[in-house]
């Protein structure tokens, strides 16, 4: 059994370890908001316990054992999510904390009941790929909106499920996923996004428009 701070721990290793490089001290403590001093203890546990492998000089990465702890939580968080939503009428915005806590007591059956009630969905709400029972996960890198040419259409595949006002100003906007849109124009110096989302067009900040992933 894993404590939950060791099954944050895993989660986040594997969240920066998806951008490609080892997990650093720092880059895991910035995610976790806490300070790097407390976790180097905590990796050096995990990696006694073979659940993390530490380079030297770059950080940890997850070993095999790891990675499939990882994408456990990973998938009872996200079936969570989409049970609240889809079942329990919470908006897609309220769901992300009450996920992190249920999601390190809920039992392997309870969640496999919820994602057999809900027809085993491949995406949680905000578009984030729900890894399957065997462990495997289509979790390929997707560009984002500011990373788009001008006049090209996109998809919106999925945003960033942490920040529940991003979430509502998204919402507002009509930028859900499976919504397609259209990068209008985008102002020099990492100035403004002008996006079309059917008939309207909205003006968004480049800092909102890279945490929307696209297709
Ligand atoms: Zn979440």
């Amino acid at each position: 059994m894993l404590t939950r701070q060791a099954e944050d721990y895993l989660k986040t290793i594997y969240e920066i370890e998806r951008d490609g490089d080892a997990a650093a001290t720092t880059a895991i403590a910035t995610r976790l908001g806490i300070a790097p001093a407390s976790v180097s203890g905590m990796v050096r546990r995990l990696a006694r316990q073979g659940l993390v492998a530490v380079e030297r000089y770059r950080g940890a990465r997850l070993t095999a054992r790891g990675r499939r702890v990882a994408l456990q939580m990973i998938r009872r968080h996200r079936i969570l999510e989409s049970y609240l939503v889809t079942r329990l009428g919470f908006g897609w915005d309220g769901v992300h904390e009450e996920a992190e806590r249920l999601e390190h007591a809920a039992s392997a059956d309870l969640i496999d009941r919820m994602a057999a009630a809900l027809g085993n969905p491949d995406v949680d709400p905000h578009g984030a790929p729900i890894p399957r029972t065997d462990g495997s996960v289509d979790d390929t890198r997707l560009r984002t909106l500011d990373d788009l040419a001008v006049g090209s259409p996109a998809r919106v595949a999925r945003m960033s499920d942490r920040d529940p006002a991003l979430l509502r100003y998204l919402g507002e906007l009509g930028i859900r996923p499976g919504v397609t849109l259209r990068l209008v124009d985008r102002a020099p110096f990492e100035g403004p996004l002008t996006v079309a989302v059917g008939r309207a067009r909205h003006v968004i900040g480049s800092a909102v428009a890279r945490k929307v992933y696209v297709r």
